[in-house]
């Protein structure tokens, strides 16, 4: 690429970067020199940087100023809607196939697809949709019309079974990736462990020499501590408190300034551990699976928007929660992995603020969790006759967490996890 276009390219990018998305700048460097190298598209991209590093930016930046049409891939429909609105709302031309929409809506996607000039510029699609049948011949017209511009993988650690959110329709988009060798691929994550990112290289067929950008998962806005729950005299002041500290001041109208995070595995606890905050003076809501939807829905937006500055969930929460001020992640159980763990608590202090991450440890809880994890295990067995590396990975990923417990019990610590995930 000679200079000349060079220039003009990096003219581009930082028109589109204040015009489209209203930054005035970079947020960093590398983000800069990412959303550069895709622009250019001449490789295959790696990304690894921490939530809310802004990955997004990386493909959408390059993806709003191509000619031709970027294909999302994207785990869950929430995340999508959440990208899909974000975008709407900068009046980018985006839509998503779903299994959510109706007929009629996959309708007006085909058609705009399919015509002589179509209008969207990023398309989401959940990877059931990307290998489902119906969805062969529209990437097959926009192929061979030479429309396809990028290809991008979000959240790519799904594609992994060694990461915690290994999706096995994700495993399938080396096939898709095989079928449009000459599209630039971009796979993003925010999971740094060394074993998961050698397998989206692999998985995905990136096609060497990969571009890769990887900043360090250090944030040193976060604050780490463990607490031994079967040491407490009463676990459920010392959450509170926990709470109230780190949501610091209340503003003049009486409410927080942030909100916060408690996670615990099962749904009931949820709910007892709400009411216990709230009777002391904490407002709390419970957030789980066994919930309706509507409801769900509900207590997901109360939080969003401060009304209720504490939400009690399972890890069925926060995944595509964008939201920059949580103060606080507090698991009330433990994590099932490393890996898990600093996903669900790198939700804290998106904007860059101080925030806290607690841990409640008990022998209970790890022989509960241990006891489960093997049973899982067995399971498997049982079904496959045999057993995989990555099936008993599940022990020794549990193993490193109940570790780390018990180096870090009782001290404070600013953001050392990642030093220890691999
Ligand atoms: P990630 O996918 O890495 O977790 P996101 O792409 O969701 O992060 O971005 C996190 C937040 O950072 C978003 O609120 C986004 O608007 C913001 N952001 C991204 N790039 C910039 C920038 N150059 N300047 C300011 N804010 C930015
Ligand atoms: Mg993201």
């Amino acid at each position: 690429m000679n200079d000349c276009f060079s220039a003009r390219l990096e003219g581009r990018v930082q028109g589109t970067l204040k015009k489209v998305f209203g930054f005035d700048s970079f947020k960093t460097s590398l983000q800069e020199r990412a959303v550069m190298t895709v622009a250019k598209g001449e490789k295959d991209v790696f990304i690894c940087m921490p939530t809310g590093a802004g990955k997004s930016l990386c493909y959408q930046l390059p993806a709003v100023l191509a000619s031709g049409i970027t294909i999302v891939i994207s785990p869950l429909i929430a995340l999508i809607q959440d990208q899909v609105d974000h975008l709407l709302s900068l009046n980018v031309k985006v839509g998503s196939l779903n299994s959510k929409l109706s007929a009629q809506e996959k309708k007006i996607i085909f058609t705009d697809l399919m015509s002589e000039k179509p209008q969207i510029k990023l398309l989401y699609i959940t990877p059931e949709m990307a290998a489902s049948p119906s969805f062969q011949p529209t990437l097959e017209v926009l192929v061979s019309r030479n429309l396809l511009t990028y290809l991008i993988v979000d959240e790519a650690h799904c594609v992994s079974q060694w990461g915690h959110d290994f999706r096995p329709d994700y495993m399938r988009l080396g096939s898709l990736r095989h079928r449009v060798p000459n599209v630039p691929c971009i796979a993003l994550t925010a999971t740094a462990t060394k074993r998961v990112q050698d397998d989206i290289i692999t998985s995905l067929k990136l096609k060497q020499p990969v571009a890769t950008f990887k900043s360090s998962c250090f944030r040193s806005n976060l604050f780490y501590d463990v607490q031994y729950k079967e040491l407490l005299t009463d676990p459920y002041e010392n959450l509170k408190d926990f709470c109230l500290k780190a949501l610091g001041q209340k503003n003049t109208s009486g409410g927080f300034l942030g909100c916060g995070i408690v996670y615990c595995r099962m749904r009931e606890v949820c709910e007892q551990l709400a009411i216990e905050l709230s009777y002391r003076g904490v407002k709390a809501k419970a957030y789980h699976a066994g919930l309706k939807t509507a409801e769900r829905t509900l207590v997901q937006n109360e939080w969003m928007e401060e009304k209720v500055p504490v939400i009690v969930a399972t890890i069925s929460f926060g995944m595509g929660v964008d939201k920059a001020n949580v103060r606080f992640v507090a698991h009330w159980n433990l994590a099932k992995s490393m890996a898990g763990y600093y996903q669900e608590s790198g939700r804290a202090g998106r904007d860059g603020k101080i925030s806290c991450c607690r841990l409640y440890y008990s022998r209970t809880d790890r022989d509960q969790v241990s006891f489960l994890i093997k049973k899982e295990i067995a399971k498997l067995q049982e079904k496959r006759g045999t057993l995989k590396e990555s099936d008993k990975a599940m022990m020794t990923d549990f193993d490193a967490m109940v570790a780390f417990c018990g180096e870090l019990g009782g001290r404070l610590c600013q953001d050392q996890i990642y030093l220890r995930v691999e």
